[in-house]
This record gives C-alpha cells, sequence and structure tokens, in this order.
C-alpha cells in the first residue's frame, strides 16, 4: 500500500484548484458542516476527498445506485493508487443553486505506477432533498 498523503493545513490552497484557502474551499464539505450548493461545488470536493482520503464522503456523495455497483473498499483502493496532481474545470451546464440536475466537465490529472494519466469526465449530479449527489459520468 502506498504511503497516505500528508494532509495539508487548513489555510493551504485548496487542492482543487480554486485558488481559494481549504478552509474555505472544500474542506467544510467534506467535514460535513456545510453542503455544495452547486454541483461545481460537490465535484471539486470529491477530487479533494479523493487527495486526503476522505471515503466516507465520496461514499456519502454517490448516488445510491452508484453504491450498489462499488464499494468503500474499492474507492479506498483507486484513491490511495494515485498520486493527485490538479484539476481543471472545463465547463459546467445547469447545477447552480436553483437547479436539480447539472453535469461537470473536467480534467483530472494524476500519477499511478509512475505514468502521469489525464482523466477527462463529463459528470452527472442530481440534487435529492436539497442536497447533491455524483449520479455517473456521460464521456
Ligand atoms: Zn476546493
Amino acid at each position: 500500500m502506498p504511503p497516505k498523503p500528508q494532509l495539508p493545513a487548513a489555510n493551504t490552497p485548496c487542492p482543487c484548484g480554486s485558488q481559494k484557502p481549504l478552509e474555505n474551499c472544500c474542506q467544510p464539505f467534506i467535514q460535513g458542516t456545510a453542503n455544495p450548493a452547486t454541483a461545481e461545488q460537490l465535484m471539486r470536493s470529491r477530487y479533494t476527498a479523493h487527495l486526503l482520503l476522505a471515503i466516507d464522503y465520496l461514499w456519502a456523495t454517490w448516488s445510491p445506485e452508484q453504491r450498489l455497483r462499488s464499494s468503500q473498499a474499492d474507492i479506498r483502493a483507486w484513491a490511495e493508487s494515485c498520486d493527485w496532481l490538479g484539476l481543471q474545470v472545463i465547463a459546467t451546464r445547469q447545477g447552480g443553486a436553483s437547479d436539480d440536475k447539472g453535469t461537470v466537465e473536467f480534467i483530472a490529472l494524476f500519477r499511478q505506477r509512475g505514468q502521469v494519466h489525464q482523466h477527462h469526465e463529463v459528470s452527472q449530479f442530481k440534487k435529492v432533498m436539497g442536497k447533491w449527489f455524483y449520479v455517473d459520468h456521460l464521456a
């Protein structure tokens, strides 16, 4: 098993690339003290959660249908096998505070077994009872 990454201090720039401090960006969502208002905020916080190995958060923000197809151990194995190098959000459709669904297109860079990979995805999100969930990817 690869070593766990060092947890960044709360005032370091958020790993999601927002240029905001972690404590004013993804951390409150991951710690459960606030809910993401937009699909993009959830997407960014899920990226950061991969970095921080916040597996409970990744699990809790997945749609129930997706949870049937995987396990927390699978998510942990995937997150731990990668060095997360950066996130670029390319486009969002809907997913605003007043929407109940939306998509976010992004590229995540990561290193796995010495190779740098680009994960390009269009993610689908839905809002249920006021909370955003990650549904699936379109591409
Ligand atoms: Zn962030």
